[in-house]
């Protein structure tokens, strides 16, 4: 782990309330992960600045493989046996586009959907579906790549932070919002939240996959939860938490009893500009 200099880790108030009393909720070797007093919310207290991300071994591309092979040496039955039960979320597999499809069934032009934290593109890449793809990423060289595959069916790739990507599209112009396994690393998750309120149009959708700290998983596997990603994983929500921040930010949070399975380590929301 690169020292905490070389994060520029920055301390962090609680993501849902701006308040800064709190009491640890995990306490590992290096780190605590906390639980704000006023509302709740379960968060790390620090953050890392961005640019760390930007490219070298922290770098999106690199750093969630890192982490396992990490994990797996520190504790290998744990790590074993979490990917062992993996199984279980196969039971809710869902995809994005299966709400999408729903609801853009029957408009005339091709959905505008922006995918944040889109990497090389893949996702929106090997969807299927007519619609015009567009990104953020943070990361130059996977920005460059997604541009590439995206610019072809009309859409666009902006390499900056996800707050400035959002700011730079039109206010009104997106369909959808992409939040896929994106908000639980954002350290501003509420702006990030409005900015995408700002960006889609009456009725917009933004489609979030978060890891759920209310699993069944999470409390069995106490700190060994494979949900505990140090320092990436910045903000832990829960249904609960996560459709307050929703409320607040102009939403209304659909979220059915398959969308937050106890027994899956994700969840599934969608959430409507209201
Ligand atoms: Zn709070």
């Amino acid at each position: 782990m690169p020292s905490r200099a070389a994060l520029k880790l920055v301390d962090r108030a609680c993501p849902g309330c701006g308040g800064t009393a709190r009491v640890d909720a995990h306490t590992f070797t290096d780190h605590s992960v906390v639980r704000c007093t006023a509302c709740g919310f379960v968060y790390l207290p620090v953050a890392v600045d961005p640019s760390v991300f930007a490219s070298g071994d922290l770098a999106w591309e690199n750093a969630s493989d890192i982490k396992t092979a990490r994990q797996r040496k520190a504790k290998p039955l744990r790590a074993r046996l979490d990917a062992a039960t993996r199984f279980r979320t196969k039971f809710a597999k869902k995809t994005p586009f299966d709400y999408l499809r729903a609801a853009f069934k029957g408009k005339t032009e091709l959905p505008r959907i922006v995918d944040v934290g889109c990497g090389a593109g893949h996702y929106l890449e090997t969807a299927a579906g007519d619609f015009i793809p567009f990104g953020i990423d943070i990361s130059a060289a996977l920005a460059r790549v997604a541009k590439e595959k995206f610019a072809r069916r009309g859409g666009d790739v902006l390499n900056l932070s996800s707050l400035e990507g959002l700011a730079a599209f039109q206010a009104g112009s997106m369909d959808a919002v992409i939040l896929r396994s994106y908000l639980e690393h954002e350290s501003e998750p509420k702006p990030l939240l409005a900015m995408s309120h700002r960006v889609l149009g009456e009725g917009g959708l933004v489609v979030v996959k978060v890891p759920n700290y209310a699993s069944l998983n999470r409390r069995v596997m106490g700190n060994g939860w494979c949900g505990f990603r140090y320092p990436e994983h910045v903000n832990y929500f829960t249904p609960a938490s996560l459709g307050r921040m929703a409320r607040e930010t102009g939403f209304t949070m659909r979220q059915s009893f398959f969308d937050a399975l106890p027994t899956s380590d994700n969840m599934w929301a969608v959430l409507t500009k209201a």
